[in-house]
């Protein structure tokens, strides 16, 4: 009997043939955080066994999301379809052995005994006619088409599921289930049990939509005399309507969540929470404080339902919290042309990376700052607002005069300066400061603007103001 004696290994085993979901993300990391917390390793596989759906790109897509999101798997990307010749030696050996053998039947005889079984009551099963002619020892036709099947034993399939707790399945409900098509190429269950054998797994972490395979994989294990690993069947996740996650409720691929300008820090600690909690009311927790404590032992069984509003939440706190620097590459893509180098707009990004719940919204806010001083383009409402009264001109061209007589351009003395003029003028500093604002961002709202003329800089400055002087 092979027994898993080595440190714990997971692994994270996608199908390439979509992009990565959000559920296939929490799966890759509750698989790294378990690893993580037991000192083991994780490793990812692509399991490409399926010629007609998979795709390379959809492979190389996945593993681009993955290290974008900063799941660092330890071992692969391991291609299931670099092996196949492993899984064909495998399910002979089966056949050797007596534990599976070569179906022979054509696709119409069994389209026959499927039709003949319609309106029995008893869903179909294979007839078992490849099965006792191999049982009785007789010849089998040379070269001809055929799949090798599993040979499915009575008796009772237990396990211990770490979510689900114990999991009971009798073999009569499982068909002889076919390890190679006719094509050669294995089937999934082969493929996964084979691998995760010669791979050393110890846990299987998985979706629920799995549970039902694997009873079929822990006969193969017996099968192949080993011990099988530990499971998990992670819960469902639901959409805000209570239905399976999927398009209709929004978007369901970790690239959709990058390009609405999701950090991969928040969408990383949003996914831990679908099904799993650090305890009390915490909810916002680095992966490295996660794997300190995480345990599949510990995730829920109910159903997780994917929140939009809370992620976007999460999403703000990170940027609130995140320096300019870790934000500075998520943010490139969404200042299309008005992207500068880091050094010249780390203040602008300081000073606005709490005013969206997004890239995209902090980057919208950003524009005004980074566009060309006499291109900039002033918001209909704030200029309704704030750019009107026969003397605006007057106050806008002494405003200017005082700004450039400032000496160290800082956020004190051009706050001083602008109320000195105020109060000798006989003016509140409102009708200097709002109109300074249109000048300087186009924007009726905006942080303090002392702080954004420091930002912007003396020249800038005047320059904009300028620019407001001669459209009126
Ligand atoms: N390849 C399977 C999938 O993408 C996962 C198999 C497994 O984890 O055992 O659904």
């Amino acid at each position: 009997m092979c027994r898993l004696t080595g440190p714990v290994k997971l692994r994270f085993a996608p199908s390439p043939t979509g992009y990565l979901h959000v559920g296939g993300a929490r799966t890759a990391i509750f698989n790294l955080l378990h690893a993580r917390r037991h000192g083991g390793t994780m490793l990812l596989r692509i399991e490409d066994t399926d010629v007609e759906r998979s795709r390379q790109h959809h492979a190389e897509q996945i593993v681009s999301s993955l290290k974008w999101l900063g799941v660092e798997w330890d071992e692969g990307p391991i291609y299931q379809s670099d092996r196949l010749d492993r899984y064909r030696e495998r399910a002979n050996k089966l056949v050797e052995h007596g534990l599976a053998y070569r179906c022979y039947c054509t696709v119409e005889e069994l389209d026959a005994d499927r039709a003949a079984s319609e309106g029995t009551g008893k869903s179909y099963r294979y007839s078992g006619r490849c099965r006792a002619k191999a049982d009785a020892g007789a010849a089998q036709p040379e070269g001809e088409p055929h799949v090798i099947r599993f040979k499915v034993e009575e008796g009772a399939i237990d396990f211990h599921d770490l979510i689900r707790g114990d999991v009971h399945f009798d073999a009569k409900e499982i068909d002889d289930f076919v390890l190679i098509r006719s094509d050669r190429y294995p089937t999934y269950h082969l493929s996964v049990v084979v691998d995760d054998i010669d791979m050393e797994i110890t846990h299987v972490a998985r979706g629920d939509d799995h549970l039902s395979n694997t009873p079929k994989h822990i006969l193969l294990f017996r099968a192949f005399n080993c011990e099988p690993p530990v499971f998990a069947h992670l819960p469902l996740i639901l959409g805000a309507d209570k239905k399976r996650l999927s398009k209709r409720s929004g978007a369901t691929s970790a690239e959709e969540y990058r390009d609405l300008g999701i950090v991969p820090e928040a969408l990383f600690n949003f996914l831990m929470l679908l099904g799993w909690s650090p305890g009390g009311d915490r909810e916002l927790i680095t992966p490295d404080e996660a794997a300190a404590i995480f345990d599949l032992s510990d995730v829920h069984k109910a159903p997780a339902v994917f929140d939009d509003e809370k992620l976007l939440w999460m999403n703000g706190q990170y940027l609130m919290r995140m320096a300019a620097d870790q934000i500075y590459p998520h943010l490139v893509p969404f200042l299309g042309d008005h992207v500068k180098p880091l050094d010249e707009i780390r203040a602008v990004i300081d000073i606005n990376k709490s005013r969206g719940r997004t890239l995209k919204d902090v980057a919208a806010q950003m524009i005004p700052y980074l566009a060309d001083d006499d291109a900039l383009v002033y918001e209909e409402e704030a200029v309704k607002k704030h750019i009107k009264g026969d003397d605006l001109p007057q106050r806008m061209k002494d405003l200017r005069e005082t700004l450039a007589g400032v000496g160290s351009f800082d956020v004190l003395a051009t706050e001083q300066a602008l109320r000195q003029l105020a109060e000798a003028k006989g003016l509140g500093a409102g009708k200097y400061i709002h109109p300074l604002r249109v000048a300087l961002l186009g924007v009726a709202s905006s942080p303090p603007i002392f702080d954004v003329a420091a930002i912007l800089g003396k020249e800038r400055t005047l320059r904009r103001l300028d620019a407001l002087i001669a459209r009126l």
